[in-house]
């Protein structure tokens, strides 16, 4: 078990979370009956969340992955950068973002300007936990697993410095 002396206290259970993430997918299954959806994981905080959200999607789809970085430590950089991009073709596929977390929206918005122009039919967000009270930028993401308060969490492929991507549950970071 990882060391937990930076847990404030757990968020949501591993339970709480397999719940919620079922329901996603049968819903998401639901919405895109014949559309063959491409889900793009963006690197590294969507992996678990996004391997669970796959395996309750009960219709075709294909996987792609993203990796951007924006985070350093329990802030912002405000500088979104591409470090990995999509090796499929998203022209005329119906895009499933799939992110672990929106918080000022920066990310997402880089991410939507530059998927733009590139031909998709559609695309939607799909985030685990949405902290809106820190909204920066115009980002609704149309399925979330959970709001959550203007917290800094970590776990469940959240990490602080890369640590604690492992924990089965999420947790609020305790301060030093
Ligand atoms: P945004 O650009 O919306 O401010 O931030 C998006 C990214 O910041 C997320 O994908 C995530 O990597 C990171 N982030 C935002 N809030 C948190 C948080 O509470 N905990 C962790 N571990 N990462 C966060």
């Amino acid at each position: 078990m990882p060391e937990t002396q930076f847990l404030e206290r757990i968020l949501f259970s591993e339970e709480q979370l397999a719940t919620r993430v079922h329901e996603l997918g049968r819903q998401i299954s639901a919405d895109y009956r014949g559309k063959k959806p491409l889900f793009v994981g963006i690197l590294r905080g969507c992996v678990l969340f996004y391997a669970d959200l796959i395996k309750n999607i009960s219709v075709d789809c294909t996987l792609d992955f993203m990796c951007l970085s924006s985070y350093s430590g329990t802030g912002s950089t405000g500088q979104v950068r591409t470090m990995l991009d999509l090796r499929e073709s998203i022209q005329g596929r119906h895009v499933i973002i799939v992110e672990d977390i929106v918080d000022t929206g920066l990310t997402l918005d880089y991410l939507m300007n530059h998927l733009k122009d590139r031909g998709a039919a559609s695309i939607e967000i799909c985030c685990l936990l949405d902290k809106p009270a820190n909204r920066k930028v115009n980002v609704t993401p149309k399925y979330v697993g959970f709001s959550i308060e203007n917290e800094f969490v970590i776990g469940y492929g959240l990490d602080y410095n890369e640590l604690y991507r492992n924990l089965p549950y999420i947790g609020v970071f305790k301060k030093q």
